[in-house]
């Protein structure tokens, strides 16, 4: 087991019944890795993140994230991510003080933390105007913007990613992919999650589950070339139509 690893995933499985959502996967994430973490609809990626972050039991298989066990140690790992879905974000009816405070302190932030580090993010994002209007209110790419600075209040080593550009127009993917190239050079690790392939050649390395299997996994420019393809896209479609 290399618990120097960020992530650490040996034969993790989950069955519901007789179907097999996730079946044995292995796979590492280094530290400060960009990791994108494709497939098709229905391919198991949603139901491997939850074991990850220590949400969902596996059914077999062993997993070390932030060096805890996603078995047995399924509170510390979620301590000590960071962690961002598109369907749940930041609270609409809050504002970008209120929704930082709340998630502050279910991170277990003091006050005086809380305070100084949303004072930070509001500087960084450039939002001193909007602060007090609720997030409901505010363009769906700041929301994103906003919910990736929250998911790091706590400054965790890992941060998972479910789609967080889902919807959002190309520009405002770019701003917010320079955040995640930021935040990675800083040293956190990125467990990302998309369906855009254009963000799969951004990532240091990607994995292609197919059916509940990684069935490819290295740097685009390897898979690329593995595949004879010009474009991660194309990766992906000749993957898929296996
Ligand atoms: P998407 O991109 O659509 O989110 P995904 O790759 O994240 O897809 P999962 O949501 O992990 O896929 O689903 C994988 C498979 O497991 C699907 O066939 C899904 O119907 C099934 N599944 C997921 N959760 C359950 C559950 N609680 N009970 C039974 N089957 C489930």
């Amino acid at each position: 087991m290399n618990t120097d690893k960020s992530i650490w995933v040996k034969d993790l499985t989950k069955k519901f019944g007789d179907f097999t959502a996730v079946d044995a996967i292995s796979f590492e994430v280094g530290k400060g890795e960009i990791f994108g973490f494709l497939g098709a609809n229905g391919a198991g990626k949603t139901t491997a993140m939850k074991m990850l972050i220590g949400i969902s039991k596996p059914t077999s298989g062993a997993a070390m994230v932030a060096g805890y066990d996603v078995f047995h140690q399924a509170d510390l790992v979620k301590q000590n991510i960071g962690y961002m879905s598109q369907k749940f974000a930041l609270y609409d009816d809050l504002t970008i003080k209120e929704n930082a405070r709340f998630f502050g302190g279910i991170y277990g932030l003091t006050n005086t933390e809380i305070k100084s580090k949303t004072q930070q993010l509001i500087t960084d994002l450039g939002i001193q105007e909007v602060v007090n209007q609720n997030v409901g209110s505010l363009p769906l790419g700041w929301k994103q913007k906003l919910a990736f600075s929250v998911a790091l209040l706590h400054e965790p080593k890992i941060v998972f990613l479910d789609e967080p550009t889902g919807g959002v127009d190309p520009i405002t993917r770019r701003q917010f992919w320079e955040m995640i190239y930021k935040q990675a050079h800083n040293g956190t690790t990125i467990f990302v999650t998309t369906h855009y392939m254009d963000e799969a050649e951004y990532c240091d390395r990607v994995s292609i589950m197919v059916d509940g299997r990684i069935d490819a996994l290295d740097t685009p420019a390897q898979l690329k070339k593995q595949f004879d393809a010009e474009s991660m896209n194309e990766v992906f479609l000749k993957l898929a139509r296996k």
